[in-house]
């Protein structure tokens, strides 16, 4: 058995990571986190009266006391850096689908990962159609170097652009002719209509009620448009990443960032 806890129970994420985790034959749920609980152990909430998991506030104490294989985290960016840090010190696998990490604070983690020799995976996306959308993305970008990337999610994200949306630029630029989109002369009458630049190529993000996690990646060249979309309609459409995740992290002894590198 796989002992897992989540970080973050209590959020949209998190409560579906326990659902997934507790319908899995190979996996136990040791312990919840969150950062002010008001129940101490998960059978206090109607839905999950039949079980008996505790409920920490503290995340070192959780990881001495429950001794879990792998703790999943979706919680929020201010947080999520150092509870991965916690978690991997511990020598506990790391499986965060939180975003709003920088670049260097992933190259900080690996190289902890790789001291401790712990496997561990932070993953903007861990929807399986997402992925390949940025694999799709990444291979268009070789032909067709004029590309926008429009993301959509809720209104109560709060993060932006998506993590997704970096990622997938830095895809596209492993394939990407390095170029300034668009007239060199151009500019905005109200500023941010054009978006973020990540190397030239613009970034624009939408937030409504009603939406859950969108994206477009729109190419164009002359006479021609490629538009490249995937839609989570569904918090579920996320779980069969995280499940393998837990699983396929005990095979690594470093984190790896992004779902590709493991299916
Ligand atoms: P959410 O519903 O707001 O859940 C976040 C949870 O974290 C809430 O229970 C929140 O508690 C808790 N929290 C807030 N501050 C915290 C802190 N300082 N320490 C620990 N926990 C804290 O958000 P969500 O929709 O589940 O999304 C969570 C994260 O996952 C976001 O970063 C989102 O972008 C990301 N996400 C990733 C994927 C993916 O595939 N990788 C997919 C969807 C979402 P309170 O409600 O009490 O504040």
């Amino acid at each position: 058995m796989i002992k897992v806890a989540v970080s973050g129970f209590k959020g949209k994420m998190g409560h579906e990571v326990v659902r997934t985790v507790l319908r899995e034959e190979d996996m136990e749920l040791v312990s919840v986190l969150d950062h002010q609980p008001s129940e101490k152990n998960i059978n206090e909430l109607p839905e999950f009266t039949e079980l008996d998991v505790p409920v920490y506030s503290d995340l070192q104490a959780l990881l001495v006391e429950t001794t879990p294989d792998a703790v999943v985290d979706f919680t929020v960016p201010a947080s999520a850096y150092s509870n991965t840090k916690t978690i991997i010190e511990n020598g506990a696998r790391a499986i965060v689908g939180t975003t709003g990490f920088t670049a260097e604070q992933i190259r900080e983690l690996t190289a902890l990962s790789e001291e401790k020799q712990v496997g561990s995976l932070i993953a903007p996306n861990f929807a399986v159609g997402a992925v390949l959308m940025m694999q799709f993305a990444e291979k268009a970008a070789a032909y067709f170097p004029n590309v926008e990337i429009i993301e959509l999610h809720h209104d109560q994200k709060l993060d932006a652009p998506s993590g997704t949306a970096v990622k997938t630029a830095e895809m596209i630029s492993h394939t990407r002719q390095k170029i300034k989109q668009g007239r060199e002369d151009e500019t905005e009458s109200i500023k941010g209509a054009r978006g973020a630049d990540f190397e030239g190529m613009r970034i624009h993000s939408v937030r409504l009620p009603g939406l859950i996690a969108h994206q477009e990646v729109l190419f164009g060249a002359e006479g021609q448009g490629l538009t490249i979309r995937h839609d989570s309609y569904d918090r579920i459409s996320f779980m069969s990443g995280v499940a393998l995740a837990i699983r396929k992290t005990a095979e690594v002894d470093k984190l790896i960032y992004g779902l590709e590198n493991i299916l």
